[in-house]
């Protein structure tokens, strides 16, 4: 039974001719699949329709070959040829009664068209705008480009409505999408009438709003994605200049949807941003506006979503990152099943699917992309297979995980842990300065697994061969985890550091243990993803000097996947952390360490009181090597199969663990797992068909 008090969330609203069913507002999210894996994504989008939601969109389409943005992976549409694909797309949205969504980009200054090598097009000329640096620069249109590209609008919704789509968002939002670029001043320094004040820089959107509506308008909805904050100063496309905009454009389109900022803001992680960063922001605007206004926020509470309807701040609940974790969060809301909510936890993994051209993943829902690929369905298992039980050794994420999935398959399923509580490494990682919300991922499933009556916990309970072969489980899954590596061994030393001296050296493990180092601290990067950074700050705060050396040019250097990379530099910064880039350490003394110039060598030694080593993780799998020597007593002891898991099997971020859970579970008694495997392909993709053409 549905709580009362979310009614509201599920009041059917009119966007221009068509009514959403309810407010529920999946905002365009980039997945890492694009055009290259068309079904991959019209599944993923599918199930999110099941999942309840009132309006699917898509990524970012790009709208004309004069603009596109490779290397990274959208969609197209810029022939009749790419139809069929955005037809799947549609179809697989409305499938449960959504209202299926198109974003059309035309990316402007943010487009260095590295694959169709035709020249940009901007409002004015000026290099590039992307994460790239690309060495191109736009052209600025001048008034026959204007009115072919607002034609190429028209085409292109034209093509939006044969390809079964409701709604058309234009794209004027991250500093991405043409719209924005004719309403800033920063990239439009036109002097003619479609320059200069308020006016003349919102002509072009009034332009082919106006074109796409005589169209198309009929039948579909046309929404506009503006920044709410360009938040480059006031010559940018400020918050009070976007209020102006809305004021005198109050009708202009069908929905306002309101983005944060730049991409970094909208898609604030957790570390940096809390649920409804964008309240202030957004506050007011929708007085402005007969028109609903959609806005984001990592929404995963139903409370902050109803009041927010209630008070009058947003019509539609937008939500990428919380529609990806749980696609069926609607549906919990409906159902009165709101602990059943796999809430985001703002890592931004899935970012990084994007931002490294592969596909993506979510530490809280390992079936996201996996849909078609795998036919993974996030609610949905097959029943368990011929073997009735199941020990996991280990509960952090990769053991919680597998524990649950194979709990829903209907196995016996013992999970032993020997620490006194569950969790592994989120249990302290949780703990770290910022990355509370991470914890989700072990609440979540500790709450799923209370709930389950084929599952036994056992705390305190460190096995051992013997053990193991004693109890006589059918199947054991080892996920034990790793360790942080004292000897420097990651990318700079494949093998131990050298060591002159005693110089007192700690872990991450031992920071998270509580045991930290005093007074003046060198702390080695080697890993590149948070780890290095978070603890910076943890010393920073326990009073330590910190010095962060790294190889690398970036702090945290992977972080540039997860749009983290410039707030955690500017953190260390105001903590009072003295950052050394490109530089290695290359031996250990008693008084310090001798630190290397990664290009010219160039040696100076560093005086500090302690080394903290941030460089890489061994796998703890010992108790799996032992039970393989064992393997003639396996038969006797009743066991068929021995996994190693997650961390223990190769040690990697929170996502790779819990997906290593879950394919464990769905795999179990399967086939899949014998000695020799790997001659089929473990997923299905889609192959560029041939062009009959020589
Ligand atoms: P992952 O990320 O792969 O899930 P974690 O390091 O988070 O790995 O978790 C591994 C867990 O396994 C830790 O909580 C650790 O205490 C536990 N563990 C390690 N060895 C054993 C063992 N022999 N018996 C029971 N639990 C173990
Ligand atoms: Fe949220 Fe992280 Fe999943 Fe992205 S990967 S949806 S940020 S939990």
């Amino acid at each position: 039974m549905r709580n009362p008090s979310y009614d509201i969330l599920f009041e059917p609203l009119a966007i221009g001719p068509l009514t959403a069913k309810n407010r529920f507002y999946q905002v365009p999210h980039c997945n890492g699949g694009g055009y290259r894996d068309p079904s991959a994504v019209a599944a993923m989008r599918g199930i999110k329709s099941e999942g309840g939601w009132g309006v699917i969109f898509t990524e970012q389409t790009e709208m004309h070959q004069t603009s596109e943005i490779t290397p990274f992976i959208e969609l197209r549409l810029w022939e009749d040829a790419d139809i069929p694909s955005l037809r799947r797309m549609s179809d697989a949205m409305k499938s449960h009664g959504a209202l299926a969504g198109i974003q059309l980009a035309y990316s402007g200054i943010n487009g260095p068209n590295l694959y169709t090598k035709e020249i940009p097009l901007a409002p004015s000329a000026l290099p590039i705008r992307t994460f790239t640096n690309d060495p191109v620069q736009a052209r600025a249109m001048d008034k026959s480009d204007i009115k072919n590209l607002r034609r190429w609008f028209v085409n292109a919704a034209k093509r939006c409505k044969i390809a079964g789509f409701d709604l058309i968002c234009l794209y004027g939002a991250h500093g991405f999408g043409v719209f924005q670029h004719f309403l800033s001043r920063a990239t439009n320094q036109r002097t003619d009438e479609y320059g200069g004040t308020l006016e003349n820089r919102a002509r072009f959107v009034n332009e082919v709003i106006a074109d796409i509506r005589d169209a198309v308008g009929d039948t579909m909805a046309i929404t506009l994605r503006v920044s709410l904050d360009e938040t480059i100063g006031d010559l940018g496309f400020s918050n009070a200049e976007v209020h102006d905009f809305i004021a005198m454009n109050k009708d202009l389109p069908d929905l306002w949807d309101l983005a944060h900022g730049t991409w970094e803001d909208c898609s604030g992680p957790s570390r940096f941003k809390e649920e409804a960063a964008q309240e202030l922001l957004v506050k007011g605007i929708r007085d402005l506006t007969s028109k609903p206004v959609v806005g984001v926020g990592r929404f995963t509470s139903p409370d902050v979503m109803a009041r927010l309807i209630r008070q009058g701040v947003l019509d539609f609940i937008g939500c990428a990152r919380p529609s990806i974790a749980d696609p069926f969060l609607p549906r919990k809301i409906d159902e009165g099943r709101e602990d059943d909510i796999r809430e985001c936890i703002g890592c931004n993994i899935c970012i990084t699917g994007d931002m490294t051209m592969s596909v993506s993943r979510c530490t809280q829902n390992p079936t996201f992309m996996e849909e078609w690929r795998r036919g993974w369905h996030p609610e949905k298992i097959a029943e368990k297979g011929a073997s009735e039980n199941v020990l996991v050794i280990g509960s952090g994420p990769a053991g919680l995980e597998a524990a649950r999935a194979l709990s829903l398959r209907g196995y016996d399923v013992a999970l032993a842990e020997a620490k006194e509580s569950f969790g592994g490494r989120v249990a302290r990682e949780r703990l770290l300065p910022g990355l509370s919300a991470w914890g989700r991922v072990m609440d979540y499933r500790l709450y799923q697994l209370s709930q389950r009556p084929n599952v036994q916990m056992y705390p305190g309970s460190e096995l051992g061969v013997e053990e193991v072969l004693e109890f006589g489980f059918q199947n054991i899954c080892i996920a034990t985890g790793s360790v942080w590596r004292a000897d420097g061994v990651a990318r700079q030393h494949v093998v131990p550091m050298p060591v002159r001296g005693n110089l007192p050296v700690f872990t991450p493990d031992d920071i998270m243990n509580g045991r930290l180092p005093t007074g003046r601290v060198v702390l080695f990067d080697d890993d590149h993803y948070y780890m290095g950074g978070v603890l910076a700050e943890r010393l920073a705060q326990a009073g330590c000097e910190v010095v962060l050396t790294t190889p690398c040019a970036y702090v945290s250097d992977w972080t540039r996947n997860t749009l983290e990379q410039a707030a955690i530099h500017r953190r260390l910064i105001e903590a009072g952390v003295k950052i050394l880039l490109n530089t290695g350490i290359t031996e250990i003394r008693a008084d310090g360490v001798e630190t290397n110039c990664v290009y010219t060598d160039a040696r100076k030694v560093f005086e500090a009181n302690a080394l903290v080593m941030v460089a890489s993780r061994q796998a703890n799998d010992g108790l799996y090597h032992q039970l393989r020597a064992r393997q003639a007593d396996w038969a006797d002891a009743g066991i068929n199969s021995v996994q190693l898991i997650g961390d223990a099997a190769a040690p990697g971020p929170i996502a790779w663990a819990v997906f290593a859970g879950h394919r464990y579970a769905r795999e179990l008694d399967t086939g899949v797992w014998t000695e020799e495997w790997g001659d089929t392909l473990s997923f299905r993709r889609e192959v560029t068909a041939l062009s009959p053409e020589q």
